[in-house]
């Protein structure tokens, strides 16, 4: 493991190792390996992208049982391209100019409680976000952050769609959201980037009303990092793919793939659209093709399995160390992956957890814990992205840092 020479050290580029998780800041998760090897494959023949994302479309819709699916540039945009669909819709006129959106509807509702940094990927296709309810649930002050009505209401001739940021625990549920929607014409947008384990979400979410899904393809799928899966309904595909590729051309010589682009329904040829800066390369769809239909194969139960028995060793080797108290949290329907907990008592360890923080991800090479609760003096340690070695290695150096 840190013995290992990598194309890192060549570049003089300090390594990561990873123990908290799927996260797109130290770069997602390790790519299967028949996945890097399909994408040298695909560098290696020119292809027409969109016959590429045709098929890649019968492939997502296969496995999630949407109409149509499309491959973007990471799930994040797959939201903005998800939001253009549903500004735009098959209005050549409006997709030339998104993201200037006056005086057309461009409104996206969304309960307050699931506004989040990556909404900001809504906002990049021309969109204005509507947020309602309040907080209520979370500060302790009520029992709903947001009531159905609520929703309902602020849904008018100036909304093009719903928003949803799909956790196990986020309200109202997602069915009685798409209910709502539905019953007012409106489509729901689900973000689901890191929603995978289990794999059943992959179809989940789409029975349960969601028009338009976005799943993050270097994440859990360990596909390529930049990749995003879109699945939903065909109209909005169709526009995603409208507004996504680079097709202008001729409109004598224009003949994209009819079930992906539909071309026949337009009144002339789509130019760049506001996705043209998400390009996905060949090599990108071929690899996320080849890791999903992997991730599709895989026993989840093993891997899963693999990672709460991975945590269990972690969190009995922590828990000796002085000034810290350790306990397993997760592995059940709120949270497939069990990790490990640690809260680091500063009277009794040498530095607090923000310190031992800050001095694991300074070392080389870096070891990243997870660091979402320092308030609490609280780290994670997550057996998703360790090998047994690395999951020793961290271990000894946070035995050593607090030592
Ligand atoms: C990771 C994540 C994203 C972004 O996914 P990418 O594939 O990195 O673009 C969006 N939303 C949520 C909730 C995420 O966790």
């Amino acid at each position: 493991m840190a013995d290992e020479h990598t194309i890192y050290d060549d570049l003089g580029v300090p390594t990561v190792i990873n123990a908290t998780g799927t996260k797109t800041r130290i770069s997602g998760s390790l790519m299967r390996e028949e996945a890097a090897d399909a994408m040298r494959d695909a560098s290696r023949a020119f292809v027409r992208i969109s016959d590429l994302q045709q098929r890649a479309s019968e492939l997502v819709a296969e496995v999630t049982g949407a109409d149509a699916g499309y491959v973007t540039s990471g799930a994040s945009s797959g939201l903005s391209m998800a939001a253009a669909a549903c500004l735009a819709g098959d209005d050549l006129e409006t997709m030339a100019r998104l993201p200037d959106t006056e005086g057309i509807p461009d409104e996206i509702v969304m309960p307050r409680t699931h506004r989040n940094g990556y909404d900001h990927a809504l906002r990049l296709a021309g969109a204005t976000i509507v947020d309602v309810g309040t907080n209520d649930y979370h500060l302790g002050t009520g029992s709903e952050n947001v009531e159905p009505w609520e929703i309902e209401t602020a849904i008018t001739d100036e909304t093009v769609a719903v928003a949803y940021m799909e956790k196990p625990y986020t309200q109202p549920p997602l069915e009685t959201v798409c209910e709502i929607a539905h019953d007012n014409d409106v489509p729901v947008i689900v973000d689901a980037a890191a929603e995978l384990p289990p794999v059943e979400n992959l179809s989940r979410f789409l029975e349960q009303g969601a028009d338009l899904v976005a799943f993050s393809g270097g994440k859990a799928i360990r596909g390529p990092q930049s990749t995003g899966i879109l699945a939903g309904d065909e109209d909005l595909i169709r526009s995603v793919a409208r507004q996504h590729l680079d097709m202008h051309a001729a409109d004598a010589a224009y003949d994209p793939p009819a079930d992906l682009v539909g071309a026949d329904e337009l009144p002339g040829v789509p130019r760049q659209g506001v996705g043209r800066s998400m390009k996905v390369g060949k090599e990108e769809i071929v690899g996320l093709i080849r890791a999903l239909e992997l991730f599709i194969e895989e026993d989840h139960d093993a891997r899963l399995r693999e990672w709460h028995e991975r945590a269990e060793r972690l969190e009995s080797a922590l828990a000796d160390v002085p000034g810290l108290e350790t306990r397993l949290e997760g592995g059940d329907k709120t949270d497939a992956v069990t990790q490990v907990v640690a809260t680091v008592d500063p009277d009794r360890a040498a530095t607090d957890a923000t310190g031992l923080v800050g001095a694991l991800r300074r070392e080389t090479p870096r070891v990243f814990v997870g660091a979402d609760r320092l308030d609490d003096d609280e780290f994670t340690v997550n057996p998703m992205c360790l090998a047994d070695d690395e999951a020793d290695y961290v271990v000894d150096r946070i035995r050593a840092t607090l030592s």
